[in-house]
């Protein structure tokens, strides 16, 4: 049942990177199903998780010959470390994510988890062990509880519940008329930004990934919203592998590490307070981002 969690992220996913070019979710399936995708080898055996370590090695990728996006990348993010990625928008950023969901991929080097190279299992298996909450959640039209409930169908009211109280929901839910049984999505109530991220941070918590990837969750927050994000990242990255990806830095300054990418590559990499003594990228990212927020 778990597998058909991640087509609703990932479908999601898809959909923001073509909704400059097609409007139907129709359009969207025929052009899903012409793309190459990235296959199994015969009999490749399911990934096995034991602790959530990841590895990129000499990742090196393209979309297209002539533009090289990624290059010569090379980091670990331990076990249950929170590791942020940022950059200036077009970085890369993204990319780096849709390698490690096997997306595309890499041209050169490899991508491990607990050192086994993601090309060789299978992508069934990678992608249950990866809960994505992406930018803009996609929520379906039901209620507040299916729409959680669908990170793992077989949850229990109780396990819903303490995942409804983990991403920072209760408020929200305790002042609507009929609770979680009210309808959202087109023929619902429309949630916030802030709001459907929190339900995609719930879903998550119920399909407990051991690696979880944050894509610019907070960017299109006000900053009361980010703080209660902020609040439930840190509830659920705690017991998990986390990459959080991020072009606001207010959502970083807690990461165990901060790896700085530039054109697609890795110019920095330390801890808020080493990074900004670095006086280097960060610390010039970080300045423009306080000269804003004070202006
Ligand atoms: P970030 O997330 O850091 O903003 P991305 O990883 O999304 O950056 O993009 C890095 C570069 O790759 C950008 O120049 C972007 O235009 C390009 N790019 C992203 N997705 C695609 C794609 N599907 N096809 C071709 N180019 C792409
Ligand atoms: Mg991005």
């Amino acid at each position: 049942m778990m597998q058909i969690f991640m087509p609703l992220n990932f479908l999601g996913f898809i959909y923001r990177e073509m909704k400059g070019a097609f409007a139907s979710i129709e359009k969207m399936f025929a052009l899903l199903a012409q793309v190459p995708a990235v296959r199994d080898d015969v009999q490749a055996p399911e990934l096995c998780v034991s602790e959530g370590g990841i590895e990129f090695d000499g990742v090196s990728f393209a979309y297209s010959a002539e533009r090289p996006i990624i290059e010569q990348l090379s980091f670990r993010v331990a076990p249950r470390q929170r590791v942020a990625i940022v950059g200036a928008s077009g970085a890369g950023k993204s990319t780096l994510f849709k390698l490690l969901f096997r997306f595309y991929d890499c041209t050169g080097g490899r991508i491990l988890i607990d050192g086994q190279d993601i090309r060789r299992v299978t992508q069934a298996s990678l992608r249950r062990a990866i809960g994505v909450v992406p930018q803009d959640a996609v929520l379906f039209n039901g209620s507040i509880f299916d729409n959680i409930r669908y990170g793992c169908i077989t949850a229990t009211e109780a396990e819903v519940r303490e995942a409804i109280r983990l991403s920072h929901l209760e408020e929200f839910i305790a002042q609507l008329p009929k609770g979680w049984d009210t309808q959202v999505g087109e023929r619902g109530l429309k949630l916030s930004g802030g709001e459907k991220q929190r339900v995609a941070i719930a879903r998550t918590i119920l399909k407990r990934p051991p690696i979880l990837v944050f894509d610019e969750a907070t960017s299109s927050l006000d900053s009361h919203a980010e703080q209660s994000i902020l609040r439930a990242m840190d509830e659920v990255s705690a017991r998990h592998t986390a990459l959080v990806i991020a072009h606001r830095l207010s959502t970083v300054v807690n990461a165990d590490r901060i790896l700085v990418l530039d054109q697609g590559r890795l110019v920095e990499q330390g801890n808020h307070a080493e990074l900004l003594a670095q006086k280097g990228h960060y610390a010039r990212l970080w300045r423009a981002q306080q000269d804003t927020a004070t202006r």
